[in-house]
């Protein structure tokens, strides 16, 4: 079983596990997973120590687990809808930031997603699903897309900036060099992370 203590590692070396984790389930070549009972009970019940945050959509095909192959007590995940964020969000991050140390949270877009569908073509100031929508269409209104997919993109922009408005703790980890922020796509079609900048 693959054991990591972030300690041992830059935000950056962090990053290249999980994008080899990608390529492993990319080439349908997983590997041995601590996806059993017995692996919790040997080392994770007097603890967690995951070494990278995920803040993505809770779409069913975007398992951050499962994409980046890793097993239990290795990713600590914040996901709604959307990947989009309230306040509960916000705390879950800064919770892995200051308690948990994490020094790397992926935000993590893809293709296809629901929300961002909706939210292109929904109208302004309606009810449904307002609060999930409602900063996609902001994003929407600001770049002029007429993609959905290129509105998800743009959102892990809109997602950055607002956890480091909005929240004292990550902005002060992250202007300290201790947190990286790597906004990421993941396409359905051929199963990559890639990286956005
Ligand atoms: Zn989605």
């Amino acid at each position: 079983m693959k054991k990591i203590d972030s300690e041992n590692y830059s935000a950056d070396e962090l990053l290249d596990i999980l994008l080899e984790g990608n390529a492993c389930f990319q080439n349908n070549t997983p590997r041995v997973k601590n996806h059993c009972f017995c692996a919790m009970k040997e080392t994770l019940t007097n603890g967690q120590k995951p070494y990278a945050m995920i803040l993505g959509c809770s779409d069913s095909r975007v398992c951050p687990e499962i994409i980046f192959d890793t097993g239990l007590g290795e990713l600590f995940v914040a996901r709604t809808a959307g990947g989009t964020i309230g306040p509960n969000v916000l705390e879950t991050l800064e919770y892995g930031v200051a308690h948990l140390k994490i020094k790397l949270l992926v935000i993590l877009a893809h293709q296809d997603c629901g929300v961002m569908k909706y939210a292109l073509n929904a109208p302004l100031y309606n009810d449904e699903l307002e609060n999930l929508i409602h900063h996609a269409q902001c994003v929407k209104t600001q770049m002029g897309t007429a993609c959905f997919n290129e509105l998800a993109k743009h959102y892990c922009d809109f997602a950055k900036h607002r956890l480091l408005v909005k929240s004292q703790i990550i902005k002060k980890a992250y202007d300290e060099g201790k947190l990286k922020i790597q906004k990421a796509y993941f396409t359905l079609e051929n199963g990559k992370v890639e990286l956005l900048d």
